[in-house]
């Protein structure tokens, strides 16, 4: 039986092998492992905790050696302990390998959807993609166009105007001039956020501005030569100064769409969400189908038929394509 007194309260920054890292309630560092009660249960075993859980842990054995000046807080770990508990989790966000599904971050409150306004240039298909994957998880996304420095931003008024209008928070910011850092800087303080988007938009750089002990590195290559670079599965969740904190997550920068039936992308399109109750074909697609509402709607320009268009890319490229 566990005690329930004797449990400490924590969060997991990153799991290696059989062992997490958690951070408790008062800021310290435990290198933890799991009560195998909690791994039998399970069905996924590599998913049983991840980054992000929020966990009860029993503190083992030796405890103090805070003697590490210098470092950061989350880099200094103090005691050995055992978690008990997971708590149940919202904001999940997944990784499809060998056909399963892993959960590789768990309490995503947000999704930073960093794009860049030049080198490389936004792609709208991107930015749809990643924004059904946090409606679907109900995870809050933002928009960041970022390297806004590069261009003349009335270049961007109407793509940014189509997102907002569509109720999305958009946000245009330099990592070089320090354009909008702040309000970003606040939008993290209290959350925990994941970043994505391709290489090259500047993820690390602006994490780096927002948070300069983290020291991320940044690409000097071209955008073109990293498409085979190596990738881990592992993610991390970095605590930040004043308060939040922000996943380190290789799997989801380049993006997929994951576990997500092809009839129900056109729902979690609040554009096209109203007419799809509307059609003949309770399974339809909008794509081909007789007495369709969506399409009805596009043809009367009710939806937009630049998103309409990317309705159907995101179906043919990433649903339909197996
Ligand atoms: P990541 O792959 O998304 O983490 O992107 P990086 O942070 O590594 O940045 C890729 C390249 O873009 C680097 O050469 C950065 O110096 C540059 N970069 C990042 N942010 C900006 C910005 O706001 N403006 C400009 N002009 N360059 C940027
Ligand atoms: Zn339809």
């Amino acid at each position: 039986r566990v005690n329930e007194a004797q449990l400490t309260h924590g969060r997991v920054l990153s799991v290696h092998g059989r062992q997490s890292k958690v951070q408790a309630d008062d800021g310290r560092l435990y290198a933890c492992a799991v009560r195998q009660v909690l791994k039998s249960l399970a069905t996924d075993q590599r998913g049983v905790v991840v980054a992000g859980d929020r966990v009860w842990f029993r503190i083992e054995g030796r405890e103090g050696d805070d003697g590490q000046s210098g470092r950061r807080a989350d880099e200094v770990v103090t005691g050995d302990g055992m978690i008990e508990r997971v708590e149940p989790r919202h904001g999940i966000i997944c990784r499809t390998s060998r056909n399963k599904q892993h959960v590789i971050a768990a309490n995503v409150d947000a999704l930073l959807i960093i794009a860049s306004a030049a080198e490389p240039g936004i792609k709208p298909t991107l930015i749809d993609r990643m924004l059904l994957t946090a409606s679907q998880h109900d995870i809050e996304p933002v928009i960041v166009i970022n390297k806004i420095d590069l261009i003349d931003p009335l270049r961007l008024q109407a793509l940014v105007g189509v997102y907002a209008s569509l109720g999305y928070r958009v946000l245009t910011t330099s990592a070089n001039t320090g354009q909008n850092l702040e309000y970003l800087h606040a939008f993290l303080q209290n959350r925990q956020t994941a970043l994505a988007g391709q290489s090259g938009v500047g993820k690390s750089s602006l994490l780096n501005s927002i948070e300069p002990g983290l020291a991320l590195a940044v690409s000097t290559v071209s955008v073109e030569n990293q498409k085979g670079r190596h990738t881990t599965t592992a993610s991390k969740l970095i605590p930040l100064a004043r308060g939040g904190a922000v996943f380190d997550t290789p799997g989801i920068r380049q993006f997929q769409l994951w576990d997500i039936e092809a009839t129900e992308v056109a729902g979690l399109m609040p554009d096209l969400r109203p007419y799809v109750s509307g059609c003949r074909y309770p399974d339809c697609l909008h794509l081909h189908e007789d007495d369709c509402m969506v399409k009805d709607a596009v043809a009367d320009g009710r939806i937009d038929a630049r998103r309409y268009d990317a309705y159907c890319h995101l179906l043919e490229d990433d649903l339909l394509s197996e």
